[in-house]
């Protein structure tokens, strides 16, 4: 058997609201183990429980952890009876395969009832460490660090302290509809909600048979990529080639843009009702294209009831870039694709389009008819991991 303990931060934070946020991230790192054989979680003193087969190699198992919303860090441990001497002893049998040159011992002791505090614990299990391998102490940049957490019925101990992604377990924040293209920035952005807890479904506008299935390929990738953050996804896939026909056939060109935009925006607030989404997602950020000056934004969210959360608005291209290498999705980002957004987009969009103007080149169309329609033709798949 191999044990983990996992912890979290925020969470701690949320006061009665706790054993809430608790349940949900025991159960999604349930399910990020499903596939790894018998695997045991339960909550245990303001900390998680892992107990899994030992012969799942440890990588798979760092890795769906280090994927777990809410999980802030998590060690592999050891256990021993609440007795000082047995710690001391199980110590140095477990750093004696070990090579470094210093250590330090940290304890924390989530029951204070044990006779004994942090500090003298920290240098009894020193001592012991010391005179067994003659390493040297060193409290402030030591080569291992071993940690002890004294526990209600028992004492563990740990070599490493992985980092987990932190933020929230997905579900415990409600749902969001996150407008997902083929691009770089808008992955980033629905990972960004998964990791404050929302369950993020995606949409993706799509041009065919106006043009390739190369982005719809790419989005059924990314949204793939993003499930091993949320274990279950849904993708919504809405044909948009009509209503960017009907546009181009009757508005003025510079507006194009930003009718496309308020046409994505009404479609899916419509979709988001159905699926019982609060509020829309997008990969905008101030300034990036003609479409996301301040000028034109107010102008999308005109046509939206809704909130529109743009969690990367302050964000530059880098910054986005980093992220994006970081969650796994740029690689399948920057494959070439044929966006829908680029069909019969003119020379010089727009960058400061009117109300007024877009109104009126909205009054030749029939709003209602085209969003209905699209969401007739959407189509719905669902992705699971593992
Ligand atoms: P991204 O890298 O996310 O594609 P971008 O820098 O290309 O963003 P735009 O093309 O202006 O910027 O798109 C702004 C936002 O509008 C995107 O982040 C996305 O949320 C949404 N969006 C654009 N095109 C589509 C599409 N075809 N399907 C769904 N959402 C889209
Ligand atoms: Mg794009």
């Amino acid at each position: 058997m191999t044990e983990v303990l996992a912890r979290y931060h925020e969470i701690a934070l949320k006061g009665g609201n706790r054993p809430f946020f608790v349940d949900r991230l025991v159960q999604n790192l349930r399910r990020a183990c499903a596939d790894l054989g018998d695997v045991h979680v339960r909550a245990i003193q303001g900390r998680l429980s892992l107990v899994l087969p030992e012969d799942v190699p440890w990588e798979r198992v760092r890795e769906r952890i280090a994927s777990v919303f809410g999980v802030a860090n998590f060690s592999r441990v050891h256990e021993v009876p609440r007795d000082l001497p047995a710690l001391e002893q199980a110590a140095v049998e477990a750093v004696r395969p070990l090579s470094f040159a210093s250590f330090r011992v940290t304890t924390k002791r989530s029951d204070k009832s044990f006779p004994r505090s942090s500090v003298e614990i920290d240098r009894a299990v020193g001592a012991a460490i010391h005179v067994a391998t003659g390493v040297r102490v060193d409290l402030e940049r030591p080569e291992l660090t071993l940690f002890v957490e004294v526990l209600r019925d028992r004492i563990c101990f740990s070599f490493e302290k992985e980092p987990g992604p932190g933020g929230f377990p997905v579900g415990s924040s409600g749902r969001v509809l996150a407008l997902l293209s083929g691009g770089i920035d808008s992955p980033v952005a629905a990972w960004r909600l998964m990791k404050r807890g929302c369950t993020v479904v995606f949409a993706h506008f799509h041009a065919f048979p106006l043009q390739d299935h190369t982005t719809i390929d790419k989005t059924r990738e990314l949204a793939r990529r993003l499930t091993r953050w949320q274990l279950r996804s849904r993708l919504l896939l809405v044909p948009f080639g009509p209503v960017q026909q009907t546009i181009v056939a009757t508005a003025p060109a510079p507006l194009r843009v930003v009718l496309y935009r308020r046409f994505m925006v009404r479609i899916a607030e419509a979709l988001a009702v159905r699926k019982k989404a609060k509020a829309l997602v997008t990969g905008e950020s101030v300034g990036q294209v003609a479409s996301q000056t301040l000028d034109n934004m107010s102008v999308i969210d005109e046509a939206a009831r809704g909130p529109v959360l743009r969690p990367l608005v302050g964000m530059d291209k880098e910054e986005i870039t980093v992220q994006a290498r970081r969650i796994g999705t740029f690689e399948i980002s920057t494959l070439p694709d044929q966006d829908c957004c680029q069909l019969f987009v003119p020379r010089h969009p727009a960058t400061s389009a009117k109300l007024a103007e877009v109104r009126d080149a909205e009054r030749a169309l029939d709003v209602d008819a085209l969003v209905r329609a699209a969401i007739a033709g959407t189509e719905e798949e669902t992705f699971r991991f593992p």
